[in-house]
């Protein structure tokens, strides 16, 4: 009698035991569970910018730029910045701008594919990496951001507010140069396209279609003046202007249709 009794409490004190190791483990994976996704969030906002939800500099510079290791880029770059933003934030006050930021950023994203990466560069400025495609290719690229954001003013709080941006790009490596460039120094050369753009009068895209450089010192002086090196032609442009609708109270841009290109040196795959 004393032994049954003896077992049973020993069957008893198993049966707890294990119960106890059972939830313990349970409650190890719930936590471990937790501490996973609380890590893959921490992942995604140290790689992604919290207003667009685009990839950010960080990202770019820590997996694209290592992964570039700085040999010979080849690919498309395109810089894209809003037109006349901080009269846009003087108007229409800083949410404002906030929302439009991430507007644009969303439209861009419908108007690239899944495969391109979308950069959040700066305050006002998007970065995009294209697979290599020919100039013709990249070409309609740009006239879809330049619609996509064109077209219909941003809405914000009832009101209607247009936004235009100027673009900067190329494909690398590009047609006359003799010199590879890295990834870094193609987006220095594209940042060139897109000071061009904003010259000549903003909303609208400056593809380099060809660069004359047979040597560092001759890039090193068409970066230097820029501006000459498209006068005298060392550098060819493509132009692509967008004008079609763009409602709204009207901030610097007007006039109907589409998107138009003016080729200097013309088109080639
Ligand atoms: P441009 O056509 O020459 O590019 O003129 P811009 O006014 O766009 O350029 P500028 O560099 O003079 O001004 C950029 C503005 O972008 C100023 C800054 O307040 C605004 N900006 C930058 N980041 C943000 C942001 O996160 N939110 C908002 N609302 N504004 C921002
Ligand atoms: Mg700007
Ligand atoms: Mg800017």
């Amino acid at each position: 009698n004393h032994d049954l009794r003896a077992q049973k409490l020993q069957q008893q004190t198993i049966l707890i035991a294990m119960g106890l190791i059972g939830a313990a483990c349970g409650a190890l994976a719930w936590a471990f569970g937790r501490i996973r996704k609380a890590n893959a969030r921490l992942l995604f906002e140290s790689q992604h910018d919290a207003l667009t939800a685009l990839h950010n500099r960080r990202y770019f510079n820590e997996t694209v730029l290592v992964r570039g290791t700085g040999g010979p880029f080849q690919g498309c770059v395109l810089l894209i910045d809003l037109d006349h933003f901080k009269q846009v934030n003087d108007t229409f006050g800083h949410p404002a701008g906030d929302a439009i930021l991430a507007a644009v950023g969303e439209r861009m994203t419908k108007a690239l594919r899944a495969s391109d990466l979308l950069v959040r560069w700066g305050g006002e400025e998007f970065l995009a990496l294209l697979d290599p495609m020919s100039d013709a290719e990249l070409n309609a690229a740009t006239h879809r951001i330049l619609s996509a954001i064109r077209e219909e003013p941003v809405v914000w709080n009832g009101q209607r507010i247009p936004c235009t941006v100027s673009i900067g790009c190329a494909r690398f490596p590009i047609r006359g140069m003799g010199v590879a460039v890295s990834l870094e120094r193609a987006i220095g050369l594209v940042d060139q396209a897109l000071y061009e753009a904003k010259r000549r009068g903003r909303n609208r895209a400056c593809l380099l279609t060809a660069v004359t450089a047979e040597t560092e010192r001759e890039l090193a002086a068409i970066n230097a003046d820029f501006a000459a090196a498209t006068a005298d032609r060392r550098v060819l442009l493509v132009e692509s202007i967008a004008t079609g609708p763009a409602g709204g109270s009207g901030i610097g841009v007007g006039g109907a249709g589409g998107v138009h290109s003016a080729s200097v040196g013309g088109l080639r795959g």
